[in-house]
């Protein structure tokens, strides 16, 4: 027997422990690594200096990015023929290096996508002629409704309460739906969007409550070039500046009823479709940004020389370097993992993708602490890109449901298949 005392090092991939990647797969994560590396990256750092006015002008770098991004085919067609766990790694590879790149365009190129993945899961040709080359948004919240736009069951209200009905309503009416009201200043590429993916309280000619005081939902695709249609200024924000956000008002717009994807009787599916393959996306993308920002610290203690040595040589960053690089790993995991539950499960939900995205991003967010923590002062100045990750990954907090909230709402159903289905009983 052939012994060996020395023990090689691991085969690592691109993005960490990977162990088998296909052909096709490697292939893919190397060509996006290096869109991310050369385009994202610097396009990312360039919105980021600007004031949000000018940062989303055409002809500005925010729409040379979404040129660039076309080219590469990512659109909801891109994983069609695949059985869906290999549809599930593909897309995950994909986020991950997006994420890596820039975190606020690969949001803006991810609920880009939104209308047009309805518009196909519908079938409509008409609506995927609609929404074909243009960038979409998925216009969910409003101002008086956060939070609120995510409670799936009466009983996860607060007794007696009634669902929230918001600021934006469609009315459906003979062939046509009307719509008035106004978005949350949040919505990802609300400000420049040409397409809309709403999703809001709906009146079928009955008022907006069923009997439990729950509202109505639609989802519906409305170009955004239409009369009635106006914009709020585009968002100044701490981070993720290079996702342009801003308020989208409805002043008596009307489509045709056909433009609905989703209605009265399918809307809590569709809805919990659309939000689960968000929350997937989210998932993905901190993988990415996690990864950034660890590669950043990593080679910067091989670089700062403290106490008589490199950072890297002193045990107590070994130590450090550990715990976040077991992070990144961690978020991947969870991330894939949630992604093929979603994708595979004959019946996923969207409490538990919302655990997976809450779960990521709070990790995210210790690894691009402790990253920065990990460059001492220069860390919090702009000659080093940590900075901008750190505000980045702090939006992520929020952005598609805020952590505790989706915590709470994965707890909720925890107990119901406790209670309901006897699950977990010990
Ligand atoms: C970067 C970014 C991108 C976004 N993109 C989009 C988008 O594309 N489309 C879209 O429609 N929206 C988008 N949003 C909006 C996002 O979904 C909301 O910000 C989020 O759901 C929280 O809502 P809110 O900001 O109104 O906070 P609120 O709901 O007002 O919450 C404020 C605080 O109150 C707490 N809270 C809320 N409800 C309860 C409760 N019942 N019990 C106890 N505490 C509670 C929350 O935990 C939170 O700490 C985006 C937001 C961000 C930051």
């Amino acid at each position: 027997m052939n012994m060996s005392t020395h023990v090689p090092l691991p085969v690592v991939g691109l993005s960490g422990f990977e162990s088998r990647l296909s052909e096709e797969e490697a292939g893919a994560q190397a060509a996006l690594h290096r869109f991310a590396a050369e385009v994202m990256r610097p396009i990312g750092r360039e919105i980021d200096r600007l004031p949000a006015d000018q940062a989303y002008q055409s002809g500005s770098p925010f729409w040379q990015f979404h040129q660039e991004v076309a080219k590469l085919g990512l659109g909801p067609d891109a994983l069609v023929g695949l059985e869906p766990a290999m549809a599930a790694r593909m897309e995950a590879i994909v986020m991950e290096e997006l994420g890596w790149g820039d975190a606020g365009l690969a949001v803006s190129t991810g609920a880009g996508a939104m209308p047009m993945l309805m518009a196909q899961a519908s079938g409509s040709q008409e609506l995927i002629d609609l929404c074909a080359g243009k960038l979409g948004c998925w216009a969910a919240t409003q101002p008086d409704r956060g939070s609120d736009g995510l409670i799936l069951y009466a009983a996860e209200r607060y007794p007696g309460s009634q669902g929230n009905k918001g600021n934006l309503q469609a009315s459906f009416v003979g062939d046509e739906i009307v719509i008035n009201g106004q978005t949350s200043a949040w919505v990802s590429n609300g400000a420049v969007a040409q397409v809309a993916l709403l999703d809001i309280v709906a009146d079928y000619g009955e008022g907006v409550y069923g009997s439990d005081g729950t509202t109505y939902g639609c989802n519906v695709i409305v170009p955004l070039d239409q009369k009635g249609i106006s914009r709020g200024r585009p968002l100044e924000k701490l981070g993720k500046r290079a996702l342009p956000q801003g308020e989208i008002y409805f002043d008596s717009v009307r489509v045709p009823r056909r433009f609905a994807v989703a209605t009265r009787d399918d809307y809590e599916f569709k809805h919990a479709h659309a939000w689960a393959h968000a929350g997937t996306a989210m998932s993905h993308i901190s993988a990415g940004l996690a990864r950034a920002a660890f590669e950043l610290a990593l080679t910067y203690v091989h670089e700062r020389r403290q106490g008589g040595a490199m950072l890297a040589q002193h045990q107590l960053t070994q130590y450090r370097i550990g715990v976040i690089g077991t992070k990144v790993e961690a978020i991947r995991s969870m991330a894939r993992h949630v992604a093929e539950y979603t994708k595979c499960s004959p019946r996923a939900h969207p409490y538990f993708t919302a655990a997976g995205k809450a779960f990521c991003t709070s990790e995210m967010m210790t690894v691009v602490n402790e990253s920065l923590q990990l460059f001492g002062g220069v860390g919090l100045t702009r000659e080093f890109p940590i900075e901008k990750l750190l505000r980045d990954a702090r939006a992520m907090q929020i952005e598609d449901g805020e952590n505790n909230i989706l915590f709470t709402h994965y707890g909720y159903l925890l107990s119901q298949l406790h209670q309901q289905e006897s699950w977990a009983r010990a």
